[in-house]
């Protein structure tokens, strides 16, 4: 017989029972250390995010004022407030950097003036006169939002055919873009 000891991840304590199963049957452990700040675990996580290291990065980020959406994947897109057509996208984090990005698939296009959300991004970039904040000229923008979720199920995340590679989620947004937006056969 083979014996090995489980440790709590938490205060590292070998003073473990089991303390029966969750109802997916996975055992349930219980730290018998009377100063540990979380007494039962389990030793491999069923949810990802419950994890103690990523439990712990969440906290981290949300101590420094972060939250999803520094870390989230943004599809950025600039549309012709007239005609409503996609001038160009890019996909990244909610950052400086990939803001440049945009900015300089935007550059041939001859822009004199920028409608955008309240997001500090733009006030850092665009000249004050170049740039109104409001929502009322955003509405044809997030028309679009919701047209993209609406026929692309996989930017939907309550469903099952949410992507969860970041390869396969720019690709459909790359082809979706080139035949809708962009007018190419696909
Ligand atoms: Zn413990």
């Amino acid at each position: 017989m083979v014996y090995v000891p489980v440790q709590c991840p938490y205060c590292q304590s070998t003073e473990v029972i089991k303390a029966g199963k969750q109802t997916n049957g996975a055992q349930r452990y219980r730290c018998q250390n009377g100063q540990c700040e979380r007494r039962i675990f389990l030793l491999q996580s069923q949810d990802r995010g419950r994890a103690p290291d990523s439990h712990r990065q969440v906290v981290d980020l949300a101590i420094n004022g972060s939250g999803i959406r520094d870390t989230a994947r943004w599809l950025w897109h600039a549309i012709d407030h007239h005609t409503g057509r996609v001038l160009a996208y890019v996909i990244g984090t909610r950052k400086d950097a990939t803001f440049r990005d945009l900015r300089a698939l935007l550059a041939p296009f001859g822009i004199t003036h920028y409608h955008t959300d309240k997001a500090g991004v733009y006030r850092r970039h665009f000249p004050l006169e170049q740039h109104t904040v409001g929502k009322v000229a955003m509405q044809k923008i997030e028309r679009k939002h919701l047209t993209l979720r609406t026929r692309l199920k996989r930017l939907a995340c309550k469903t099952l055919c949410f992507s969860r590679s970041c390869f396969m989620h720019d690709l459909v947004i790359g082809l979706y873009m080139n035949r809708v937006e962009f007018g190419c056969a696909a």
